[in-house]
């Protein structure tokens, strides 16, 4: 097979600090399963936050040349931007309208997900005056009290729209609160609340499942499934092991490596008080490049719950972060790192050997935030999924 082609985006991969590596052959094939797994449903991405900050142009045109016709955004211009690279595709904004996007959004030929009364009224006034007919979905709350319409106003609205017609519906959706947690009563509560609704929404596509609910499957999955996270190669469900495949590799540039002797400390703070003679590496990530100061090696409110800071990898072993990450630089202890291994130059931060979700835990967050935190100071290189 021939190598893949590698594309670049970010900065210059001779000076940045940080590289991270999107492969989207992982991509793809996550997104694969999903839909197996989503069947006889449909299988939508969700793209929000610059597809959970790992980039929106590389990620759509990869996953729709997959096959994937439908995607959820949360802002009006992401949903533009998501048009541009699947000009084919159904666009949903998940956040809705308000008196200042309804123009953009009808325009842009989005699908916004109404998310209470006053919207459907805004979207019909806005339809009924320029004589158009645009689609929209229902949201509807079943128990996040985030957005959404109650489950009775849901109800009655799709009664009456289906012999009024007041705005053209081609999809309602709810969200689950506690899907992480499969085994939580939230969860068919939701399910049996949202099937009352959709009952009411007669021949028009119902969405419930999140990456955790095509995970849990069965009655969960209804027309249209919208996982997010779980494409990205995170875990969605706590407390089992992470079926998906890592996406990405996030490297960190070594720009020195320092002895420093039994009894000095490191870092701000002078947190860190070294119990041997040691060899750290400094590298050229910090928490400006969104790798967090709470996952601090010490120094952190965050370590008298969690014993153990972030680690980085490099030489096949795991390496502990020394004291306070900075802004632009981390240390590791390397003492036990053969020279040679050094010499690579760059150390993994998050990858295959350090798992999103382990550098998630250590950092006192859950792999969405760390993943969307993730900064623009890096080199992006993007492993191409055609042919796959
Ligand atoms: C973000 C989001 C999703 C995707 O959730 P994941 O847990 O990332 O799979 C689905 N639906 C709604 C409404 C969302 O806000």
């Amino acid at each position: 097979m021939a190598d893949p082609k590698i594309h670049r985006q970010g900065l210059d991969p001779l000076l940045a600090g940080g590289r991270l590596t999107v492969d989207l052959r992982a991509l793809v094939a996550n997104w694969r399963d999903l839909a197996e797994r989503s069947r006889p449903a449909r299988c939508a991405a969700v793209v929000k936050a610059n597809a959970y900050g790992l980039g929106l142009d590389h990620v759509v045109p990869a996953l729709a040349r997959a096959g994937c016709s439908t995607f959820f955004v949360a802002l009006p211009e992401e949903g533009v931007t998501v048009r541009r690279l699947a000009p084919e595709a159904e666009v949903f904004v998940l956040n809705g309208i308000h008196a200042h996007s309804v123009a953009t959004t009808a325009e842009a030929g989005l699908i916004p997900v109404l998310g209470d009364l006053s919207q459907i009224e805004l979207w019909e006034k806005h339809c009924r005056e320029r004589g158009i007919r645009r689609p929209c979905a229902i949201g509807v709350d079943t128990g996040m009290n985030r957005l959404g319409l109650t489950p009775e106003e849901a109800i009655a609205f799709g009664r009456r729209n289906r012999t009024d017609h007041v705005v053209v519906v081609v999809m309602v959706m709810s969200h689950l609160a506690c899907a992480d947690s499969p085994s939580h009563a939230m969860n068919a509560k939701q399910c049996e609340s949202f099937q009352q609704v959709a009952a009411a929404f007669e021949g028009i596509e119902s969405s419930l499942a999140n990456s955790a609910g095509v995970l849990m499957g069965g009655d969960y999955l209804f027309d249209l499934t919208r996982p997010g996270i779980a494409i990205y190669g995170g875990g969605a469900v706590n407390g089992i092991e992470n079926p998906m495949r890592p996406v990405f590799r996030l490297e960190a540039r070594i720009l020195q490596v320092r002895h420093a002797a039994k009894g000095e400390t490191v870092s701000y703070g002078a947190t860190v008080e070294l119990k041997r003679d040691t060899k750290i590496a400094t590298v050229s990530v910090g928490y400006g490049d969104g790798y967090p100061r709470s996952g601090s090696g010490s120094g952190v409110p965050l370590r008298a719950a969690i014993a153990r800071g972030q680690k980085g990898y490099l030489g096949a072993q795991r390496v502990p972060l020394l004291g306070r990450v900075t802004m632009d630089l981390t240390m590791f202890d390397v003492t036990d790192v053969p020279a040679e291994s050094l010499e690579d130059g760059w150390i993994e931060l998050i990858g295959h050997n350090i798992s999103l979700d382990e550098a998630a835990v250590a950092a006192g967050t859950i792999p969405y935030e760390l993943l969307t935190g993730l900064g623009a100071r890096y080199d992006r290189r993007y492993i191409d999924a055609t042919g796959s």
